[in-house]
């Protein structure tokens, strides 16, 4: 049994979609036992975030204008894919019923003029929710017996709107209630990717890039035995192609190289993907929708070293470094420890920690949207202290990038951070910060973000990774 995942330009146009379906029919033809999960049409979820925060600002048409917007794109690539009138007419009433639910859920953010993360779910979850209508009813269309199912129904999370944590044993049961049934009764489900509900049914959603994650759920509750993530590249490669041109797709990565390439930026794989699935043991394929001859990449238990210790370069650029200066950091420990107990209250990301006791600076790297909420927090704890002259400032530098070589088995080998750096200092790119303690899969620091475009290719090219050099 398997799940395939479709990302956003796989369904976003109608070449795309008929692609997409060809697919699954394929498959579904070949083995039958399938699951699908689909993500918004590409760009609908941007838009529907955008919309519902002019609502909040006030927008007055913001309701009005997303309802007619979502529903011509739709309704468009639905006319052009299915010929039955009945079927064709069905699907848009069932599109119109959608867009006019989501329309009067930004309006009631616009008359409150309050968008909070719950809304903000609620409203989002109708681009997948529109998108499997049209994948379900073109493959009924070409002879599959499809049917579109709202993830609402099937994943069950915590209540932490906007990047909700999955309950895998309530999910498995609700996975055997709803999707079990439908799989031994032939049918073809098409599930929404990206969402869930809380127990007492709120929607909630699993971060940006979420449908690879919810494929993953699904999978480990129903006990598939691979996950396939449909998308737009030929799997992971060596660093993002529109970065590094000469990128190369990996044939084979770990679970555990996965996670790190995802989590420093490689927008391939959602980076909590691969923790469901590593659970069961599942093998999860990155393929490319628009070239499926292509073997694609397998992430699995497994490490494979591939003949270099590099395996790919990546960046998350859009972030700040926030820094804590103090003489009076003689007890580094307590004011560390409150610095992260502040920062953990926020609920914000960290993305990478160091420190340099000699000037008594504490640093730390989030994402430049998420800054002033920090910096906020932390004048507030230290507001005594900074009075004092305990501490000295806090300040942000915006405009930094984190880079990150990650590859298994580096610590093992001796003079990679040696190039990585070395190659940086040729290219005259200054490093801000490297990271205190690296995990042995990777090498992370931070440097402008307006440097990434020439620091990614230069260590690419330093470790040979480019081109037809391996394979
Ligand atoms: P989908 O909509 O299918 O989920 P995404 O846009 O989320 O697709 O992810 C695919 C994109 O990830 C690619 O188009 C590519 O630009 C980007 N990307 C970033 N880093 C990598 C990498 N190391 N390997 C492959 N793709 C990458
Ligand atoms: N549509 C969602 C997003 O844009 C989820 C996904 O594409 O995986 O974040
Ligand atoms: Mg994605």
């Amino acid at each position: 049994m398997r799940v395939m995942k479709f990302g956003g330009t796989s369904v976003g146009n109608a070449a795309a979609i008929e692609q997409t379906v060809q697919i699954l029919a394929d498959a579904y033809r070949s083995d039958g036992r399938l699951v699908a999960v689909v993500s918004a049409m590409s760009g609908v979820t941007n838009q529907l975030i955008a919309t519902a925060q002019a609502a909040a600002e006030g927008d007055e048409h913001a309701a009005a204008t997303l309802q007619r917007e979502l529903l011509e794109r739709h309704e468009a690539v639905t006319t052009e894919l299915i010929a039955t009138p009945a079927r064709r007419e069905a699907t848009i009433a069932r599109l119109a019923e959608l867009a006019a639910r989501c329309a009067r859920l930004v309006e009631s953010v616009h008359v409150l003029r309050d968008l909070s993360p719950r809304a903000l779910d609620w409203i989002v979850s109708f681009g997948e929710r529109m998108s499997v209508v049209v994948v379900a009813a073109v493959l009924e269309e070409r002879g599959i017996p499809a049917v579109a199912v709202d993830s609402d129904r099937v994943i069950v999370t915590d209540d932490h709107f906007g990047n909700a944590n999955p309950l895998l044993d309530e999910t498995r049961a609700r996975a055997e209630a709803v999707l079990v049934p439908l799989l031994e009764s032939g049918k073809l489900p098409v599930v929404t990717g990206f969402f869930g509900a809380t127990h007492k049914g709120a929607v909630t959603t699993l971060g940006r890039g979420g449908s690879d994650f919810s494929a993953s759920i699904l999978a480990h509750a129903l006990d598939a035995d691979e996950v396939w993530i449909w998308t737009d590249v030929d799997g992971v490669m060596t660093a993002d192609p529109r970065l590094v041109p000469s990128a190369r797709t990996l044939p084979a990565i770990s679970f555990a190289e996965a996670t790190e390439l995802a989590y420093f930026g490689a927008k391939v794989i959602h980076p909590r993907t691969m923790q469901p699935a590593a659970e069961r043991g599942i093998p999860i394929w990155i393929k490319n929708t628009f070239n499926p001859e292509h073997p694609g990449t397998r992430i699995g238990p497994e490490t494979s070293t591939n003949g270099s210790v590099v395996k790919a370069i990546t960046a998350i650029p859009g972030v700040s470094v926030i820094t804590v200066e103090g003489s009076g950091f003689l007890a580094v420990a307590d004011v560390t420890a409150r610095v992260f107990e502040t920062v953990g209250r926020t609920g914000v990301n960290v993305y990478m920690v160091f420190q340099a006791s000699s000037q008594h600076s504490l640093g730390f790297v989030v994402r430049r949207t998420d800054a002033s909420k920090v910096l906020r927090a932390l004048e507030r704890e230290f507001e005594l202290d900074l009075l004092k002259g305990r501490v000295a400032r806090i300040w942000e530098e915006p405009g930094m990038a984190i880079v990150a070589v990650v590859g298994a088995g580096m610590r093992g080998t001796p003079g990679v951070a040696g190039r990585v750096f070395g190659t940086l200092g040729q290219h005259r790119i200054n490093i801000v910060a490297i990271a205190q303690g690296s995990s042995e899969l990777n090498i992370s620091f931070v440097i402008r973000e307006d440097e990434v475009a020439r620091a990614v290719p230069a260590i690419h090219d330093a470790f040979g990774l480019g081109g037809s050099s391996a394979d």
